[in-house]
Formats: structure tokens, sequence, C-alpha cells
């Protein structure tokens, strides 16, 4: 039996179901199709009152998952017309994929934190000439052989001197597309953009907006101290744990995420359901946040242990080979270490130096 079979499906994997169960008063659980590495379907909770229905995380930015979209909520006895608002719980594809093109039809209120910021910045010029962009974009979906010109992006210029992640030439196409013209791609524009502690009245009664940095900057969970719900987005996921890569705009992701977890486990005794992204609602969200931690804990141990036996400096990708299995190694897994290393170094415990370009980590004597 290989490794694959011998593992049970964890839930966040399980596919896409077509029914829209209720989950607590006046929230509706839908799922949407996502294929991504790990995960099966992304939630897309539905919040009814008076004016209609709010959505959250309208999943991936494909015409498969806005059709799946609309038939969820056909099913839900919503049409189009009744969508008055959509929550992005932070700036990733499958969770604001569909809400650009439900602004688009319906004029729905974009929600987001303050932050909310896509990958690129689309109020940023675009880098390459305009009348390039149209072809690009409909070259898309026939495109299969890499074409020089298109640039790589940051994410793939690692800071730490990697490689860095592979991103499938389509991908990089879209997302050229869309960053050149936002507009045409239908990326969101929050028109709604709530700070800590502000409130929103979904499903007939106020959440209260909590700032979760960590997985994103920009991640947004939802508490509703009335029925005891908390819409937790990536933040805190039931059985598996969200990625935390160095990346981003944050100089310590992972001291960030730690401190989001704390935030969202001292709602804990008032939290009755837990309502994930991704997988089944849980109850116990102040027991699963400390898991998160302990697991993210235990890999700063590992580092630690490593550095001590190699006793010399070595790189973000060497301390990743130590850290994560054969099968995980490559870029994801190489940011993920140097978001760890970095929280240790901001933290005294790591020094870093560059040699040719690429970082190296050696524990403070
Ligand atoms: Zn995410
Ligand atoms: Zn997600």
């Amino acid at each position: 039996m290989s490794d694959q079979a011998a593992r049970p499906r964890r839930q966040e994997q399980e596919p896409a179901g077509e029914d829209v169960v209720e989950v607590a008063p006046g929230v509706l659980r839908s799922q949407l199709p996502i294929s991504m590495p790990g995960l099966g379907h992304v939630n897309c909770y539905l919040l009814e009152d008076d004016r209609g229905v709010a959505v959250v995380d309208p999943g991936l930015p494909t015409k498969a998952s806005y059709g799946a979209l609309v038939a969820r909520l056909k099913s839900a006895g919503y049409p189009l017309s009744r969508v008055h608002t959509v929550i992005v719980t932070h700036s990733h594809p499958d969770h604001f994929g569909g809400a650009g093109w439900l602004h688009a039809q319906t004029g729905a209120d974009i929600v987001t934190h303050r932050s909310f910021r896509l990958m690129w910045d689309p109020t940023e010029p675009p880098d390459i000439d305009v009348e390039d962009v149209p072809a690009l974009t409909a070259e898309l979906d026939e495109l299969d052989e890499p074409l020089e010109h298109v640039r790589r992006f940051p994410w793939e210029n690692t800071p730490w001197g990697g490689p860095g992640v592979e991103v499938p030439f389509k991908r990089r196409l879209w997302f050229r597309a869309a960053r050149a013209l936002p507009h045409m791609r239908k990326m969101p524009v929050p028109t709604v953009r709530l700070d800590e502690a502000d409130t929103i009245s979904l499903a007939g009664r106020d959440w209260i907006a909590v700032h979760t940095p960590g997985h994103t900057d920009d991640h947004l969970c939802l508490f509703d101290p009335v029925e005891g719900c908390m819409l937790c987005g990536d933040h805190v996921l039931p059985t598996i744990t969200p990625h935390i890569g160095g990346m981003g705009t944050s100089r310590d992701p992972l001291g960030a995420f730690f401190a989001s977890l704390d935030k969202v486990a001292a709602y804990g005794p008032q939290v009755k359901v837990a309502l994930p992204a991704h997988g089944h609602p849980f109850a116990d969200l102040a027991g699963r946040a400390e898991d998160i931690k302990v697991h993210h804990q235990g890999r700063l141990d590992k580092l630690r242990t490593t550095s001590a036996e190699l006793d010399r400096p070595a790189t973000v990708m060497e301390m990743s080979t130590h850290l994560f299995s054969p099968r995980a190694q490559g870029g994801m897994a190489d940011s993920e270490t140097f978001a760890h290393l970095e929280h240790m170094r901001l933290g005294g415990e790591m020094q870093r130096r560059s040699t040719d370009g690429a970082f190296e980590y050696v524990l403070t004597d």
C-alpha cells in the first residue's frame, strides 16, 4: 500500500458537495470546487437576512466555480439579484475569485479587511504595454509553451536566494493579465474595508471584525456574539495547518500568526461553532488554535536542534530538507522554513548572513 493510500483523506480534501446545509442560525454552508494541493473544496457560506443574502469567500476566479456558485445560490432559493454583500476573508484566489463578478452583476458590496491587497497591487500601472494584454488574455486558454517575455513574479525571486515556487505557465499568464487589466479580469476592488472591532450586519445580527494576520497580512475573521459563530477563513482549519510563508510583506508572519491564534482563542469560550474556509464547522476553536501553535513550535524546536547539530551556517534550502519530507520539498517548503528562521532571528535566537546572494542562518552564541 502506498503512503498516499495509507493516509486517510482529510475533510479539507473532500470534493465539493452540492448540498447547502444550515450550520448556524441563518448561516448556510455551500462548497465550491477547487483543485489545490491538499484542498478539494472551499466553503462558501451564505448568510441570510431580510435584504437577501451575503456570500463569504466566493471561490476561484473561474467560470466553473462561478457556475457552481450560481447553482448553490439557486438551490438555496436565491437569484443573483438578492446577493447584497460579498465578504472576502483574505487575498487568495480560492477566496476572492467570484467577488468581482458578483459585484459586476449585482452591485453587491465587497467587504474585506482594511489591509486587503492582491499579490500584485492592481492600482499600480501595468508593467507591460497595454496593447499586449488583450493578446495575452486571448491566448490564456490555448498556450501550453512558456513565453520567455512573461516576466517572473516577485514570489519567484525569493528574498532568501532560493529557486522559489514553480508557477505553471498558464497561471503566470493569468496573473499577468489580471494585474495589467484588473477590470477585464474582474479583480475585486473592496467597497467596504473593515478595521479591527468594526461591526457589520449579517444574517440579521452584528458581527465583529477580527484582524488575524499570519496566513496573509490581510486575513479577516468575523465574530458573531449573539449566536457564538466565528467565520475563520484559512486562519484556523479543522485538521490541516495553514501555510505560513515568508514571501509576503510582513517581516515576521509567524510571530503575527501566533498572536492571531491567541486572539481568536481568547474568544473560544464564546464560540459555539467555528466556520472554516475548508473542512467541516467545528466547536473547539481555542483547542484547535493551540494545536496549530504547538505544531509550529515543534518546527522551531526542530530548527534549533538541526542548527545545533550542523554547528555551522546553513541556507534556507538546506534547513528545509530537515524540516519537511522529501515529497514536500520545494519553494513553498523553503518559504515556510524562511518564515520560521526569520521569526527566530527577530527573537534573537538566530543570526543571518548573506553568502553568494543566499541567506545562511546559525544559532546565536
Ligand atoms: Zn489562503
Ligand atoms: Zn483557502
